[in-house]
């Protein structure tokens, strides 16, 4: 087995030892048309939502549905992406971080070359169970893009559709001998480490106006997510 992250510090204790990690950045204010801003003294976030378009109306709820209908297969690959709930979701259509010091900014065209779909778990806070989808050009967050860790995520997910090395398929391949297992597992975490390391270099002109410690930032990514993973992987292989 290759050596793993040493520790695991949990949801409970990221949230204690780094709360300002978990609040809103800013104020917000909803806009018409979907939009949506958050703002503090040093930046903004600009943000567009909209419900998610399907090429029908009446959307099967569950698989056995699923068979008796025409359904588009990008349409199939959504419904089971978002657990058949769709209108949970909001597709982010718009996203732009933008210093007010400074040129600094991100915006998500800019990231997004390959046309990637992100959805948002509406009034989403949940830091664990956000996904970019193994083979499709689908994002799901589960917190809405409005706090440090949520940020942190939504950079990280696109980092996986980012990464030039690793087919996120193949960690999942072949894992019948124990050299199989080993290799799958350090491909695993080797393409968690690339999107961390994408979030944070994306991320990290903008952590002090976001009024983030980079050590806390650092405690999040590397103990409690690197760790889930490492984690995952030892209870796999007992
Ligand atoms: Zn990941």
């Amino acid at each position: 087995m290759p050596k793993l992250e040493k520790k695991t510090i949990s949801k409970e204790e990221v949230l204690k030892s780094a709360p300002q990690l978990f609040k809103p950045i800013g104020t917000e204010t909803i806009r018409s048309g979907g939009r949506v801003e958050i703002e503090n003294e040093n930046l903004k976030i600009s943000l567009r939502y909209e419900d998610i378009k399907f090429s029908v109306d009446n959307l099967p709820k569950n698989e056995e549905e699923m068979i008796q209908t025409n359904l588009h297969l990008s349409d199939r690959h959504i419904l089971r992406f978002l657990n058949f709930k769709p209108d949970d979701f909001y597709e982010l259509r718009y996203f732009l971080l933008e210093n007010k010091n400074d040129c600094n900014q991100i915006e998500l065209e800019e990231y997004d070359t390959r046309q990637t779909r992100i959805f948002v778990l509406k009034d989403g806070c949940d830091f664990d169970g956000s996904s970019a989808h193994s083979l499709e050009d689908y994002i799901r967050l589960n917190a809405e893009p409005k706090t440090v860790a949520a940020l942190l995520i939504a950079f990280h997910e696109i980092g996986h559709k980012k990464d030039p090395n690793i087919s996120m398929w193949d960690a999942f391949a072949n894992r019948e001998s124990e050299e199989d297992i080993e290799r799958g597992n350090k491909k695993m975490l080797d393409r968690e480490r690339y999107a961390w390391a994408y979030s944070l270099s994306k991320l990290k002109p903008f952590l002090p106006g976001m009024n983030a410690d980079l050590e806390e930032v650092n405690a999040f990514i590397h103990e409690h997510c690197l760790g889930t993973y490492s984690d995952f992987i030892k209870n796999n292989n007992q």
